[in-house]
Formats: structure tokens, C-alpha cells, sequence
């Protein structure tokens, strides 16, 4: 049971360092890193998803290679463009709604990133529920001139997110709505959205995203939980095993660690991500292991939640 530190290139969720554990089971490699924000009670689904991973292994895959999107933070339109050229994808997700940026600066990036990827690709916006009912509507009816894909949380609470889909063209995808295996039902009750985002850890495992995917009768995007290689291996499995995969995942974010565990990362080729089980290079982890305070902290914590998971 390693411990492993890793910083990040830019600040996300608030943080510029990502930890976890990472373990070998009998099926292979495992990673369990639920943010430190979370308590125990939430971070039992996130082990469960680790001990399919390392004890039961993953269901038998339907495809050999998964698309994936590159994203676009909300930046200027010229680094927008530059960095979709740069990825190899053919299809982008762009960061809408920021807090001080207006809705022209979403046009103007929403714009730069259409006119990089071409006519065939596909642009995709996330709000990260940054907007209010009206605000969503209203911005979407102009967004949608570059042809969008859908809209990702556009307002935070699920109940907005069921009556902005009844006022837009713009297929509407639930995240945030998303977040434990509860979740869904109440998506689904409230029809509240065309396309639901899938993460493995936070769902508590591949075949637990499957059953919800069933449940749900809807399109699923696999997300990663900012994993590194070990852990988006598992978002992978998902996304190669899902009956139906319409959509490009959200899982090349492996780029946004400072360091790898592994020697080949699961970066994106061509936009598309290979399906394969990945195991740490031994010196590689080495140089990402976490100091002993650390990882006594999180020694603690996974005795915790195992208990809390008997319990
Ligand atoms: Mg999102």
C-alpha cells in the first residue's frame, strides 16, 4: 500500500497537490484517492471501486480504444484554439460561466475553439452549474450558433437542470448532479437530463457505473476523479465495457499531473485513449511517494472506511 503526492500543473478544486493510495491486488493494480474534503461515510464507494479493481477485475471490454475530449479552461480565445490543435481530439469541452468573465468571453472562446477543431468536430460546454435557469437559457441560445454538443451542468441544483432542458434545444448532461450512486435516480426521476457523466470511484466501481448506466437509459460520458494512470485505467474499463459509447469520455487528464506512476501514462493518441490494465514503474512511484506524515494520514484514513465499509 503506497502512498503517493503528486503536484498538479494548474489549480483544480482548489488544490494544487493530489494524493492517494495505490495497492495490487490478485486482478491487478488498484488507486483509491477520494478528495480529503470527503468524509469517511462518502469515501467507502471510492474503496469499494478500488477493491473491484485489484480483487474482482473488470467486466470483458466491447471496444479496444476510447475517444476522448480535450478541455479548454476559460481562457483567452487564441490559447483556447491552441490548446484543442495541440491535442490530437476531435472533440473539446469548454469551461463556460466563469465568475468575473461574461457571456462574451464564453462567445469569443466557444468561437476560437470551433473554428480550431473544424465543422466535422464536436464542442462540448461545461457551466460547472454556474449559472442561474434564465442565465442558462439565455446564454445557450447564443452559445449555440458554434453547434454544441450539450451543455454540462448548467445550473447547479438538479431541479434547474430539469426546467433549462425544457427551455433549450441543447442536450443537457448531468455531473456535479451526479456524485454518489444515489444520484441518478433522482436525475432520472426529475428527467432532468439527456446525458449522464459516469466516474468510477465516487460510484463506488465499473460495475456499479454499469448497473446505474442500465438503470439510467441514458448516454454516459466515463469523467476521471483526477486519477492518476492507475485509477483512469479503470474509467477505461468502464467506457470500453458500456454497451453504447456516443460520446467522447472525459479521462486525458492524466497531463495535468506534474509526475506519473507509470512508464507508459494513458495520455490520449489521436484522441483516443488505448483499453489496457497499467501497473507502476517501481522507480517512478518511488519519486511520487508520499512523506511519512502523509502517508500516515492516509494509512488512518483507509482504516476508517474499512471500517466504516464492515460496519
Ligand atoms: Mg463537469
Amino acid at each position: 500500500m503506497i502512498t503517493y503526492s503528486i503536484g498538479l500543473k494548474n489549480k483544480f478544486r482548489g488544490i494544487t497537490v493530489r494524493e492517494g493510495m495505490l495497492f495490487e491486488g490478485p486482478a491487478g493494480w488498484a488507486e483509491w484517492s477520494p478528495f480529503l474534503d470527503y468524509d469517511d461515510a462518502t469515501c467507502v464507494a471510492w474503496l469499494r471501486a478500488a477493491q473491484e479493481a485489484a480483487v474482482d477485475g473488470w467486466p470483458a471490454p466491447v471496444r479496444d480504444v476510447v475517444p476522448v475530449n480535450c478541455t479548454v479552461p476559460a481562457v483567452d480565445p487564441l490559447t483556447a484554439a491552441e490548446i484543442v490543435r495541440r491535442s490530437g481530439c476531435s472533440t473539446a469541452k469548454v469551461k463556460v460561466a466563469e465568475r468575473g468573465q461574461t457571456l462574451n468571453d464564453d462567445l469569443a472562446r466557444v468561437e476560437a475553439v470551433r473554428d480550431a477543431i473544424g465543422a466535422s468536430g464536436r464542442v462540448r460546454i461545461d457551466a460547472n452549474g454556474g449559472w442561474s435557469v434564465d442565465e442558462a437559457v439565455r446564454s445557450l441560445k447564443q452559445l449555440d450558433r458554434f453547434d454544441l454538443e450539450y451543455v454540462e451542468q448548467p445550473c447547479a441544483a438538479v431541479e434547474d437542470l430539469a426546467a433549462v432542458r425544457r427551455r433549450t434545444e441543447v442536450p443537457v448532461a448531468a455531473d456535479e448532479s451526479i456524485r454518489r450512486a444515489e444520484d441518478p435516480l433522482r436525475v432520472k426521476e426529475l428527467e432532468a437530463a439527456d446525458i449522464a457523466v459516469l466516474k468510477v470511484q465516487p460510484i463506488g466501481g465499473v460495475r456499479a457505473c454499469l448497473d446505474i448506466a442500465e438503470q439510467l437509459g441514458l448516454p454516459v460520458v466515463v469523467s476521471s476523479a483526477l486519477e492518476t494512470s492507475i485509477g483512469i485505467a479503470a474509467g477505461v474499463a468502464l467506457a470500453a465495457a458500456l454497451p453504447e459509447l456516443p460520446y467522447a469520455c472525459g479521462l486525458a487528464t492524466v497531463s495535468m499531473f506534474t509526475q506519473e506512476v507509470v512508464a507508459e501514462p494513458l495520455l490520449p493518441v489521436d484522441g483516443v485513449l488505448p483499453v489496457k490494465r497499467v501497473q507502476p514503474d517501481p522507480a517512478l512511484l518511488e519519486a511520487c511517494r508520499a512523506d511519512a506524515a502523509r502517508s500516515a494520514v492516509w494509512e488512518e484514513r483507509m482504516a476508517r472506511v474499512l471500517k466504516e465499509s464492515a460496519g
